[in-house]
C-alpha cells in the first residue's frame, strides 16, 4: 500500500524543517497534516493518496491558466530538450522581458530573476542607490519575500505563524524600515513630514493579498504615487502577486493606467514564471539602467533568466488573453458569492474582500462597514474559524488556502463543474465556521 499523508509527512519532518520548504505549506494556521501531492491538472490536484481536489491555491499564483497547461508543458519540454541552463543569454529572455513590457509599457527595462523575494530585494538596493538614501517604508501586513529589511510586520506566512519579525534579522537592518498602517494616507505624509529627505522608496503590495485581500481604498496607491514624487523617493509597486493574474495588466493595468500614473519600479513574480522560478524588477530605464553591468548596483544569478522557466513563462503570457482573465474574473464572482451566501445561511457574520479575482474572507467583520482595511482590522477578525471551515471543505474535496492570511486563487481551468464541486462542500464548511 502506498503511504499516507500522515507518514510521509512524519518522514518530511525528520529530514526538512518542519517538514515543508515553505512554512505556509505546513497547515500551520488550520491544524492538521499537510496534503503530500502527487500531480496536478487543470482545476485539480491530486495527493499520495490518490484523492483529488479541487484546488484553490495555484501555487500561490502562478497557476492561472491552470495546472499543466498542455501547451505550457509543451513548451517547457521543448525548452528542456535543448538545455537546461546556459549561465549566457538567450533570446526568450527578451522575447519574456518585451511579452512584460507590452503589458506594462511603465516597465521599460526588465531584469528577470528567480524569486519575488529577489525582485524586492533588487527594487529596494536600486532606489537605495538613485536616492543616495537608505530608509525604506513599508505598509504593517504587506509582504514582499524573505528580504531581511522587510520582514518587518510582514504578512503571509509571517502572519500564519505569528511571528511579529523574524529571528536572525539584524535591529540595524530594520532600523532603517518604517511600518506604516495600509490605506492610511494621512500616517503616510505624517512619515514624510518627519522623515521625508531621508526616505528612498515606499513599496507597497499593489493590491495587498498576504494579510488576506486589503484592497486599497480607492486612491491610495495615487496617493503613495504623489507623496513619494513630492519627496523625490521612488515608488515600488510589488505586482509578484496580483502582476498578469488580476488583469492583462496587472494592478496597475486596473488603476494606474486608467488614471494616468505609474510606479518607478515593478516587481513580478508567479504568473510571468508559469509555476517555473521568474520573476522581475521593471521600470524606470533612468533607474533600472544603474544595475550592473551599465551601473553600479550589483544584482546577479546563476539561474536568473533560465531558458526552461523563461519558456514556461512565456507561454503562459502568450496563453493568457483577456478571455482568460474574464473566465478567471467569472469564476472567482460566481465562488466569492456562494462562500458568502453559505456563511449568510449559516449566521456567520463576515465580509467577502476582494482585489480583482483575488478573494479572501474575513470573518466577524460586518461587509456593511467596509470590512478590514489594514492590518490591525484583519488581526481582529475571527480569523480563528477559518480552520474548521477550511477541514470541512477539504474533506469535501476542496483544497483552499491553508491560512485566513492568504488569497484564494482561482484559474482559467475552474469551469462549472469545478466551481459547482466547491458549491456543493460549502454548507458544510459554513456551519462549521459557525460551530467553531
Ligand atoms: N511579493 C508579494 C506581494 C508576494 O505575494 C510574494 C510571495 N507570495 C513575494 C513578494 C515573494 O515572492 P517569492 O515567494 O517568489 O520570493
Amino acid at each position: 500500500m502506498s503511504p499516507t499523508n500522515a507518514e510521509v509527512f512524519a518522514h518530511a519532518q525528520a529530514v526538512i524543517p518542519g517538514g515543508v520548504n515553505s512554512p505556509v505549506r505546513a497547515f500551520g494556521a488550520v491544524g492538521g497534516t499537510p496534503l503530500f501531492l502527487a500531480s496536478a491538472r487543470g482545476a485539480y490536484v491530486t495527493d499520495i493518496e490518490g484523492r483529488e481536489y479541487v484546488d484553490l491555491v495555484g501555487s500561490w499564483g502562478p497557476a492561472l491558466l491552470g495546472h499543466a497547461h498542455p501547451e505550457v508543458v509543451a513548451a517547457v519540454q521543448e525548452a528542456a530538450a535543448r538545455g537546461l541552463s546556459f549561465g549566457a543569454p538567450t533570446e526568450t529572455e527578451i522575447d519574456l522581458a518585451e511579452a512584460i513590457r507590452h503589458r506594462v509599457p511603465p516597465a521599460e527595462q526588465v531584469r528577470l530573476v528567480s524569486t519575488g523575494t529577489e525582485a524586492t530585494m533588487t527594487a529596494l538596493r536600486l532606489a537605495r542607490a538613485v536616492t543616495g538614501r537608505d530608509l525604506v517604508v513599508k505598509f504593517a501586513g504587506g509582504y514582499h519575500g524573505h528580504v531581511d529589511a522587510l520582514l518587518a510586520s510582514a504578512g503571509s506566512g509571517v502572519a500564519t505563524l505569528g511571528l511579529p519579525d523574524s529571528a536572525g534579522v539584524p535591529a540595524a537592518v530594520v532600523a532603517d524600515t518604517i511600518v506604516v498602517p495600509y490605506n492610511s494616507v494621512e500616517a503616510l505624509e505624517a512619515v514624510f513630514a518627519e522623515h521625508g529627505p531621508r526616505i528612498a522608496a515606499v513599496i507597497a503590495e499593489a493590491a495587498p493579498a498576504n494579510m488576506g485581500v486589503v484592497p486599497p481604498v480607492p486612491g491610495f496607491n495615487a496617493a503613495i504615487r504623489r507623496i513619494t514624487h513630492e519627496h523625490g523617493a521612488l515608488f515600488v509597486k510589488d505586482e509578484v502577486l496580483t502582476g498578469f493574474r488580476v488583469g492583462y495588466s496587472g494592478w496597475w493595468g486596473l488603476e494606474g493606467l486608467r488614471e494616468g500614473w505609474s510606479p518607478d519600479l515593478f516587481t513580478f513574480g508567479k504568473v510571468i514564471g508559469g509555476g517555473l522560478p521568474v520573476a522581475a524588477v521593471g521600470g524606470r530605464r533612468d533607474v533600472m539602467s544603474q544595475l550592473a553591468p551599465t551601473g553600479p548596483v550589483y544584482q546577479a544569478g546563476t539561474l536568473s533568466g533560465n531558458p526552461v522557466a523563461t519558456a514556461a513563462g512565456l507561454a503562459t503570457l502568450r496563453l493568457a488573453d483577456q478571455s482568460v482573465y474574464r473566465t478567471v474574473g467569472e469564476a472567482s464572482a460566481r465562488l466569492r458569492d456562494a462562500v458568502s451566501k453559505s456563511l449568510a445561511d449559516a449566521g456567520v457574520p463576515h465580509a467577502m474582500q476582494w482585489a480583482g479575482s483575488l478573494f479572501s474572507i474575513m470573518f466577524g467583520v460586518d461587509a456593511a462597514t467596509n470590512g478590514a482595511r489594514d492590518y490591525d482590522a484583519v488581526k481582529a477578525t475571527e480569523h480563528w474559524r477559518y480552520g474548521a471551515f477550511f477541514h470541512a471543505l477539504l474533506e469535501a474535496g476542496v483544497y483552499a488556502p491553508p491560512s485566513p492570511f492568504e488569497a484564494w486563487f482561482v484559474s482559467a481551468a475552474h469551469d462549472d463543474e469545478a466551481v459547482s464541486r466547491i458549491e456543493a462542500a460549502l454548507p458544510a464548511a459554513a456551519a462549521a465556521a459557525a460551530a467553531a
